[in-house]
């Protein structure tokens, strides 16, 4: 079968198109047929090296596909079934052998695409807007890179929840797509100083939550935008890891609270990722979360994909199709 494998992390170039036998799934696992594949940054921190990982490196994190085979221990799933998973390393190929306590069956009205859209994006911003900081009506958050893949889906859960979304982006057209998405106020922070915009917008009392994916370029101003007591969501490095930051600072900042969460220790327990998968695809196949597929791409055509993510030319989803 054909796979996107790095033997030594670098450029895109080091995505390499392989050709490897289908994997045999252990006894806890089943062999999928890979229909379409989720493209996130993280799949770039793998290729550049920032993750670690043993040689060669098998890419991607998320897919949806076919059941073909399963392991002898696996129980309630069948070849046949329609699947998709996330944080499951190895999804840039044509099958992938996944842990069968990571797959979730697919509703009918969800296809392929949209579910490979979905999983990883829409379970992160289920745990940011109901676990990390549970939104409820009244609050204001400010979302970072609101048009996004990830950042689309965060600014439609805020309002499922009833709060108040500004969000950032760096350009006009990408704004429209935020605050079609249900964004209250966008702040162009290319062009804007989002802590002026954020106070101004809170008549001065600074937003309860910061949801920020960019990481480095937006870190320190973030805190700023908080108000007394709230709380600095760090995600991502879109722009490059966050650097090292003084505990006093929150303190001076108005007892702030820090967290960098990440997906994996939202959904460790099966029942807890039944909870957010079926939420989003739920969501998903009634029509109430929108999706956005920016583009798709052959598999064999991946490191034009991670360079477009990395580009910030997108917004909304990248897949590759197998
Ligand atoms: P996006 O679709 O949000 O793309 C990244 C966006 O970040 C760009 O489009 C751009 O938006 C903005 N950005 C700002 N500065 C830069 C820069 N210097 N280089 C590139 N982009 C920049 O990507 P994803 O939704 O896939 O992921 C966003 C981040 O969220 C990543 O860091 C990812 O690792 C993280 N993430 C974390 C998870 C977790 O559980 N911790 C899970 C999922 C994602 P604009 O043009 O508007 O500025």
């Amino acid at each position: 079968m054909k796979a996107i494998l790095v033997y030594e992390p670098g450029g895109p170039e080091a995505l390499t198109l392989a050709d490897i036998p289908v994997p045999q799934p252990g006894p806890k696992e089943a062999l999928v047929k890979i229909a379409a594949i989720g493209v996130n940054f993280i799949d770039i921190y793998f290729r550049s090296g920032l993750y670690k990982a043993d040689l060669p490196i098998s890419i991607g994190q998320e897919a949806a596909g076919t059941v073909e085979a399963v392991g002898a221990e696996v129980t309630g799933f069948a070849p046949g079934d329609r699947v998709a998973y996330a944080m499951a390393r190895g999804s840039y190929a044509e099958y992938q052998s996944v842990p069968a306590a990571m797959l979730v069956k697919l509703p009918d009205t969800v296809p392929f695409e949209s579910a490979a859209a979905a999983m990883l994006q829409g379970m992160t911003a289920h745990y940011l807007t109901h676990s990390t900081f549970p939104l409820k009506e009244g609050d204001t958050t400010l979302v970072h890179a609101a048009a996004g893949g990830t950042g689309l889906l965060i600014v439609q859960m805020a309002k499922m929840r009833g709060a108040r979304v500004i969000g950032t982006t760096s350009t006009e057209d990408k704004a429209q797509l935020a605050l079609a998405a249900g964004a209250d106020e966008m702040i162009l922070y290319t062009k804007q100083d989002f802590e002026t915009e954020s106070r101004r917008l809170t008549g001065g009392r600074g937003v309860d939550v910061v949801y920020d994916s960019v990481g480095a370029s937006t870190f320190e101003k973030s805190l700023d935008c908080l108000r007394p007591r709230g709380m600095m969501v760090t995600f991502g490095n879109a722009s490059g890891a966050v650097p090292a930051t003084q505990p006093l600072a929150l303190s001076q900042k108005g007892s702030l609270f820090l967290t960098r969460p990440t997906l994996m220790h939202y959904t460790l327990e099966r029942k807890e990722l039944l909870w957010r998968a079926n939420d989003v695809l739920g969501w998903v196949g009634s029509g109430k979360l929108k999706v956005r597929v920016h583009q798709t791409y052959p598999l064999a055509e991946a490191a034009q994909a991670q360079i477009d993510l990395a580009g910030r030319g997108t917004s909304g989803k990248l897949l590759l199709k197998p």
